[in-house]
C-alpha cells in the first residue's frame, strides 16, 4: 500500500476522543490531557509510517492504548523510593539516613497544612524556627545554644564567614580534607572569605604549632573530622581540650567540624568509638557542627551547637537566612531528636541504628527466607546463593569499620558479564528499584538494610530474566 494511502487510514483525533467518552480514562486524566496525548501519539504513528517502521495504519484502540501509556509514562516521578542493598548504610546517592515511620507520619501532617514554624502561640507574635529543636539539642549535647542550616557544608560555610571573613583560620595540614561531592575544606574556606592558615604537618600537628600560628588576624581555630580516612603510624594531633585552652587564652573561638557527628557512645552498641558531640562540648569546644542525615539518622541538615553569644552571631549573619531549613526539615529533625530522649528504645526506633547494630544471624535468616523465591524467579539463566559480605557505614563515619553481613549473590549461569549487568539493570528499573553492587563478576544484595522479606519479594514479582 502507498504511504499516502496508509496515512489516510489513520483514525482522526475526534474518533479517538469519542472512544474515550464515558470511559474511566476520561474521568482520571481529563479531556485536555487526553486530546494532547492523542495528538502526540498520532504524530508518532505518522512518523513511523513515513520512515516505514510500520506498514499499516493503527486502529483506534491501538492509538488510544499508546496515548494512555504516554500519559502514564509522564505521570511517573523520576524521584521515587528505592531499596538500598548496596551494603553502604548511609549512601549519599541513595538519600542517606531513612526516617522512622512515626517521624515520617508527623512530617506528612506538617507538609499538608499550616503550622507554627515561626510563630509563638502563647503571645501570638513572631517566633524563630530554630526554637523547635534548640532546646532538645541543648539538652542532648550540653551546649548553651544551637542553630540549624541546610546541611553541614552550609554550617561550616556559615561559621567561617561569621567569624573569619577577611581573617585567618588555623587548620592542621592533616585535616585539609575532601569529602565526596566536591566539599573541600580549602575551597569552602575561600568561598567564606576567610584565609587558610595551615598548621603543623600532614602526620603531626602539636598545640605549639597552633599557638605559634595564632595572631590578631586569626578569626577561628578549626578542627575537622577527617571522616573518610585515617592517618596511622607516627602521628600526633592536638586534642580538643588543649585547643580549647588556647582558644580561651587568646579569645579566638575553637570550631570543630565533626562531620557525621553522633550523640551516642557507639561502643555501647559494639562499634568502634566515634567522638560524640557531647565530648567536644565538654572539652570546651566553642562551636561544633555536624550533619543531620549521617550517624544521627535524621533529615539532611547542618546542626551547630555551642556558646550562646557565638550562636547569636551566627543567627544574625544574612547568610543564615539564605541557608535556613524548611518546615519539613524542622519537623523531621525534631521528631528524630525526640527519640533520643528514650535511649533504651533507640535501637528499635531509629532505622540507622537498627541497621548499624543488626546481628549477622538475623541477616542470614532474612537471606534464607528470600533465597527460594529469588531462585524461582531467575533460574535457569542465573544462579543465586547466600554469601558472607561486609557492610560499611558510609558518609565518612567510621571509615575503617566493616560490619559482618550476608548477601544474596547472583551470578549468570554462563558467567557472562553482559548478562550480569543486564539483570542488575532490570533490578534497578523495577517499579520499586532494588540497588545492589556488582563485584568480582557477582551481583550482591547485602540484606543488612532490608527490613522485611516482602520489601524484596514484592518488587521482584514483575522481574523478567529473559
Ligand atoms: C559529610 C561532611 C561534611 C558535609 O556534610 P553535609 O551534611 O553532607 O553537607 C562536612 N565535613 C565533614 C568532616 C563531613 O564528614
Amino acid at each position: 500500500m502507498e504511504k499516502k494511502e496508509i496515512l489516510r487510514k489513520i483514525p482522526s483525533v475526534d474518533k479517538i476522543l469519542a472512544r474515550f467518552a464515558n470511559r474511566e480514562e476520561l474521568q482520571i486524566y481529563g479531556l485536555s490531557r487526553l486530546t494532547e496525548a492523542t495528538r502526540e501519539t498520532l504524530k508518532n504513528f505518522r512518523a513511523e509510517i513515513n520512515d516505514e517502521s510500520i506498514g499499516s495504519a493503527p486502529t483506534t484502540d491501538e492509538v488510544a492504548k499508546r496515548a494512555i501509556a504516554l500519559i502514564e509514562g509522564q505521570n511517573q516521578n523520576s524521584f521515587k523510593p528505592i531499596v538500598n542493598l548496596t551494603g553502604t548504610i548511609l549512601h549519599t546517592n541513595l538519600g542517606r539516613a531513612t526516617l522512622p515511620d512515626v517521624v515520617a507520619n508527623q512530617l506528612s501532617q506538617i507538609a499538608s497544612g499550616n503550622n507554627n514554624l515561626e510563630y509563638e502561640l502563647e503571645s501570638g507574635s513572631r517566633g524563630d524556627r530554630d526554637t523547635h529543636v534548640e532546646k532538645i539539642l541543648m539538652e542532648l549535647t550540653g551546649a548553651e545554644a544551637a542553630t540549624i542550616v541546610n546541611n553541614n557544608a552550609a554550617a561550616v560555610l556559615l561559621c567561617l564567614n561569621t567569624f573569619a571573613s577577611k581573617k585567618e583560620v588555623c587548620v592542621s595540614r592533616g585535616e585539609l580534607v575532601e569529602i565526596g561531592g566536591s566539599f573541600r575544606i580549602p575551597d569552602v574556606m575561600e568561598k567564606s572569605g576567610s584565609v587558610l592558615r595551615e598548621v603543623g604537618t600532614t602526620n603531626r600537628t602539636h598545640l605549639e604549632d597552633y599557638a605559634a600560628a595564632v595572631h590578631e588576624q586569626t578569626g577561628l581555630i578549626m578542627k575537622t573530622h577527617t571522616s573518610n580516612y585515617v592517618i596511622k603510624g607516627f602521628t600526633h594531633e592536638a586534642s580538643h581540650s588543649e585547643l580549647a585552652n588556647l582558644a580561651k587564652s587568646t579569645g579566638i573561638p575553637l570550631f570543630a567540624d565533626l562531620g557525621s557527628g553522633t550523640l551516642l557512645d557507639l561502643e555501647k552498641f559494639g562499634l568502634d568509638h566515634e567522638t560524640t558531640v557531647q565530648e567536644l562540648i565538654a572539652a570546651g569546644t566553642d562551636l561544633v557542627s555536624f550533619s543531620g542525615d549521617k550517624l544521627l539518622g535524621g533529615p539532611q541538615a547542618g546542626i551547630i551547637v555551642g556558646r550562646r553569644a557565638l550562636i547569636a552571631q551566627l543567627k544574625k549573619n544574612p547568610l543564615k537566612r539564605a541557608l535556613r531549613v524548611d518546615k519539613l526539615t524542622i519537623s523531621a529533625l525534631s521528631g528524630v531528636l525526640n527519640l533520643y530522649r528514650h535511649p533504651e528504645t533507640l535501637r528499635e526506633s531509629l532505622p540507622t541504628l537498627r541497621f548499624l547494630t543488626k546481628k549477622p544471624d538475623e541477616i542470614l535468616e532474612m537471606a534464607q527466607a528470600i533465597l527460594p523465591d529469588l531462585l524461582k524467579k531467575i533460574e535457569p539463566e542465573f544462579e543465586a546463593k547466600i554469601v558472607e559480605t561486609k557492610s560499611q557505614i558510609g558518609s565518612g563515619a567510621l571509615p575503617l569499620d566493616q560490619l559482618d553481613s550476608f548477601a544474596l549473590c547472583i551470578e549468570s549461569a554462563d558467567k557472562s558479564d553482559k548478562a550480569l549487568r543486564e539483570i542488575a539493570r532490570r533490578f534497578r528499573t523495577l517499579q520499586v528499584p532494588i540497588i545492589g553492587r556488582i563485584t568480582g563478576g557477582r551481583l550482591l544484595f547485602d540484606l543488612r538494610t532490608l527490613e522485611l522479606p516482602s520489601s524484596f519479594l514484592d518488587p521482584i514479582a514483575e522481574l523478567k530474566t529473559v
